[in-house]
């Protein structure tokens, strides 16, 4: 057969990139990077590249597989059944939870990128337990930013570096946005861009700064308070976009005693034009010394005062109020908790300030805001920041997030060049509007979810408990305990489902991600829960059914495996609906179709979802008739629309019926193919006018609304101080007219939801001694691997065969431990033994691991003795799911978001004398259908057949 070259989307990581993938005899010999394509341009990664060794992995899952019967949960023993017995025991078993409690069904998922459809399959099953990953990912970066400015990094907006003058980084892994990030920082360095990365570890992106700063984990948020503290106080913010664009005018009752304390002053006889998101609130005018409704013409707010109403209400601007939060946060306070030299952060706050106000970029881009004001121009400040999960995954990440979004705000370079840019469909109103059901009656037999699993709660009255207070998910995902937990909280899940606490469920459906090991804390102790057994005899979990590629510590502990397909052997969609590629400019999305068939009997997740959701009749997928209503799932993406007629469906491109419309348009059959004509992307650039302060930007609301992008076109006015908080604020205090936290809540409720910025130490931190733990303990993943996906990549595995415990020299020196000697490294939860690797590139409070490298013997189609299982080590034992507080078991997440405390624990290094990791784990036999590693495939880019 000749050679062929086939146009696909890579999947190794998360970013999406366009590959070429070039065929010889039906297999894959080689990938590229696709140039034509918008993401990456052609290039490519060790990690792109290698896929070609994904594809004849030992650890290939070819077959669906039962647990033996007798065998324990963990021990992975294994018969292979067919796809129709799968498929019924899976029908049967969700048929009698759907028709009887549906709750009882959880499905969550990993790192996938088809949310949109595992979302529509839980809310058509009705069951409220569904979640994807970012809750123990970056819900905080999500959180914070959008409830702050409507948009936030990542998939959502990011650096202009092709404007940018000063750029900064902060608490990003080494190859986070991995290829596009890596191009736009070689062209602005070559510009002469000056890049300074805040992190604790100077590796990858960090590397190549022209300044580290090296900062304690968890100290994030009092780095940047200080940095507000100083712009405010030497008057280096933008005045102007501060008045203008955020609520900083914006004045704010401050009697203690008035009902409406905290909130907004409105103007009540004035239209609130949108009574979700009213816009009759009040500016002091400087011109006529009195309110007025904010953005009336020819006015201009006060930023700072204390002013008193016509009726008597006392009020100050929410600036003010900002102001004297930061005046205690000085440069010297923040020195103590970041170990950050004042002086570095005077002159790193002045840099951002005169970069700001000094370099000003100005764009000859007319365009109209939402109030009619015609603008002829497109102004920025050359500030850009990114920013990731070293700044989220703390237990304190929310309020750090936020901070960094005000911080952004106050150099004025939201949506503008050279500074943060959205990508659609963000922005997004404050908070988005979708929601969840709001108590237990949103949860009927038969019934799909009456709302979102997932939403974005406003108001007290928008959380998902039940009378008294209590949650209604499994993960206690919007409750009091975690009311802004809007991706849900995987990391709670097993836990819960095993104390049966809110309530036991029955079956559990995980989809690519690896909760008996590297996805879940605690992992001894949760990986007993999985094998643990009632009073009755019964497991506390009574099914789980897991779907991956791969065979993982995960898999050994289901009832029932599903193998799924490799990315090059599906379909696959990066829509609109769930996190697409768009661009500054306009909205992307991409596809990926099969270059090569599916090995053995493997089928795409999304399959076994069109399937299951034919055979359960959910009304999404079957006829008015009860028929089946798609084929497959390629059939489901083209003819689906989000309602009869709406001409809104997974992808935006080529629709109408010969692909001559886009974003909107009836479906067209045709679709798969223009997208595999096309590089598998649409990209639809918006007018230029359209293409900044999208926040405040008529026309491009107005566009949005057209195609559905948004619902309402009102501003989106940034929030710095956070009336939505404040509404749970006054509720955890009585002051709230409607629902009110249990009282076991109502403290911590109270401290958190402040309507304005603050610091507190980590959750852990509180609880730890931290004499005895002196020394933060954090992971990142390697540049060469995602997380857990390529320890079963031959290539790969050659970069990270095992991890060691970097550690400064002066801390290893105080330790007595020697570079490349094994060590302990020790929590209050437990200890592990590993490797130390002596390094200048960590600041001398933390030690640092590469995240997943090591693994359960056996696991991911490895040797037993592979260096991965006796040599790498997981430091996932050390941190714990729950602390000791309140009383009570918290769990170790933030109080706002439930993002789980990833980089929060605190640890001891000692020497170590024996010579192989700890702990040790069983040895994991081979699953039926796996095939050993192949002969001679380190060779295997020389060509030739690969012998087996
Ligand atoms: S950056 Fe990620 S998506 Fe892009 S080529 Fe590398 S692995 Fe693939």
């Amino acid at each position: 057969m000749p050679a062929e070259v086939k146009t696909t989307t890579c999947y190794m990581c998360a970013c999406r990139c366009g590959i070429r993938v070039h065929l010889r005899d039906g297999e894959v010999r080689y990938i590229e990077g696709n140039p034509e394509h918008p993401i990456n341009r052609g290039v490519i990664c060790a990690k792109g590249s290698s896929g070609i060794m994904k594809q004849i992995s030992p650890a290939r899952l070819t077959r669906p597989l039962k647990r033996k019967a007798g065998s324990e949960r963990g021990a992975g023993e294994f018969e292979p059944i067919s796809w129709e017995e799968a498929f019924s025991l899976l029908e049967n078993r969700l048929k009698k939870i759907r028709s009887s409690d549906p709750k009882k069904f959880a499905l969550f998922t990993g790192r996938d990128q088809m949310q949109a459809l595992t979302g529509l399959f839980a809310r058509q099953f009705g069951t409220p337990n569904y979640a994807a990953h970012g809750g123990f990912c970056s819900v905080n970066m999500a959180a914070g930013m959008i409830y702050t400015i409507g948009g936030s990094f990542w998939e959502f907006g990011g650096p202009d570096l092709e404007r940018a003058k000063l750029f900064v980084m902060i608490g990003t892994a080494e190859d986070h946005h991995s290829n596009p990030l890596k191009i736009a920082l070689s062209e602005f360095k070559r510009r002469g861009g000056r890049f300074v990365s805040v992190n604790p570890v100077r590796t990858g992106y960090s590397a190549i700064a022209d300044e580290w700063v090296p900062i304690r984990p968890g100290s994030d948020g009092a780095l940047l308070l200080a940095l507000v503290n100083e712009l405010i106080a030497q008057g280096l913010y933008d005045r102007e976009f501060v008045a203008r664009y955020t609520n900083g005018g914006q004045l704010v009752v401050s009697d203690p005693a008035a009902a409406h304390f905290g909130l907004l002053a409105t103007d009540e006889d004035a239209d609130p034009i949108n009574p979700l998101y009213p816009q009759n609130q009040l500016w002091w005018d400087r011109h006529s010394n009195g309110p007025c409704l904010t953005h009336t013409p020819d006015t201009d707010p006060y930023l700072f005062g204390e002013f008193t109403l016509p009726e008597g209400t006392h009020v100050r601007p929410a600036f003010q109020l900002l102001a004297e939060r930061v005046a205690e946060y000085t440069p010297e306070w923040a020195e103590r908790i970041t170990g950050i030299p004042a002086a570095t952060i005077r002159r790193l706050a002045h840099e951002m300030g005169v970069t700001a106000r000094d370099d000003k970029i100005e764009l000859p881009i007319a365009w109209t805001d939402c109030w009619g004001k015609e603008h002829r121009s497109v102004t920025g400040n050359p500030v850009a920041f990114h920013a990731m999960r070293g700044l989220a995954a703390h237990s304190n990440g929310f309020h750090t997030v936020r901070t960094l979004a005000i911080l952004m705000s106050l150099l004025g370079t939201i949506d503008r060049p050279g500074g943060f840019r959205h990508k659609a469909p963000f922005p997004r109103a404050i908070p988005p509007s979708a929601k969840t059901p709001t108590g237990p009656e949103g949860v009927q037999p038969g019934k799909p979810l009456a709302g979102l699993a997932l939403g974005w709660p406003g108001s007290p009255e928008d959380l998902f408990v039940d009378d008294d207070g209590e949650p209604v998910r499994i993960d206690k995902g919007f409750s009091w305990e975690y009311p802004l937990s809007v991706h849900g909280l995987m990391h709670n899940v097993i836990t819960n489902a095993w104390r049966g606490d809110p309530y036991p469920i029955d079956t559990l459906l995980i989809f690519m991600a690896n909760m008996a090991w590297n996805s879940t804390m605690n992992t001894v102790e949760v990986r007993k829960m999985l094998n643990d057994r009632g009073a009755d005899g019964e497991y506390r979990i009574p099914f789980i059914a897991v779907c991956d590629a791969f065979q993982s510590e995960m898999t050994a502990f289901a009832d029932l495996v599903l193998p799924d397909t490799t990315y090059l052997e599906r379909h696959d969609v990066m829509s609109m609906l769930d996190r697409p590629i768009s661009e500054f400019e306009g909205p992307v999305d991409s596809v990926r179709v099969p270059v090569v068939p599916p090995l053995g009997e493997c089928k795409p997740f999304q399959e076994v979802l069109i399937e299951l959701g034919s055979r359960l009749k959910l009304p999404a997928f079957t006829d008015a008739d009860g028929k089946r209503k798609y084929g497959n799932y390629p059939d489901f993406i083209v003819r689906h629309e989000t309602e009869p007629g709406s001409g809104i469906g997974f992808l935006a491109g080529w629709r109408g019926k010969d692909g001559e419309k886009s974003m909107l348009g009836e479906p067209n059959p045709k679709q798969w193919e223009m997208y595999a004509q096309n590089n598998c992307v649409f990209h639809y650039r918006l007018p230029h006018s359209y293409q900044y302060m999208r926040n405040w930007n008529r026309g491009y609301m107005e566009w949005a609304q057209r195609m559905r992008i948004r619902r309402w076109g009102d501003p989106v006015i940034i929030h710095l101080y956070s009336e939505v908080l404040q509404r749970f604020r006054l509720a955890a205090e009585g002051k709230w007219p409607g629902r009110q936290p249990p009282e076991r809540l109502r403290a911590r409720v109270q401290k958190h939801f402040d309507p304005l910025p603050f610091y507190c130490a980590p959750l852990e931190a509180q609880v730890t001694d931290l004499e005895q733990y002196p020394l933060a303990a954090i992971t990142q993943r390697p540049m060469a691997m995602y997380h857990s996906w390529d320890s079963q990549n031959a290539w790969l595995r050659q970069i990270h065969g095992h991890n060691y415990l970097f550690v400064n020299p002066r801390t290893a020196r105080a330790a007595g431990i020697a570079d490349g000697a094994w060590m302990w490294v020790e929590s209050r939860w437990g200890r592990v033994r590993c490797l130390c690797r002596v390094s200048e590139a960590v600041e001398p409070g933390t030690v640092w691991t590469w995240n997943a490298i090591g693994k359960q013997p056996g696991a991911w189609g490895l040797a037993p003795e592979a260096n991965e299982a006796r040599k790498g080590f997981l430091l996932n034992h050390l941190i714990s799911d729950e602390l000791p507080l309140e009383g009570g078991r918290t769990s170790n997440s933030d109080p706002i978001t439930g993002q789980a405390g990833w980089y929060d624990v605190r640890v001891r290094i000692y020497p170590a004398h024996e010579t192989e990791t700890s702990p040790q784990f069983e040895v994991l036999p081979p699953a039926p259908g796996t095939r050993p590693a192949p002969l001679k495939w380190l060779a295997y880019v020389a060509g030739g057949r690969i012998e087996r």
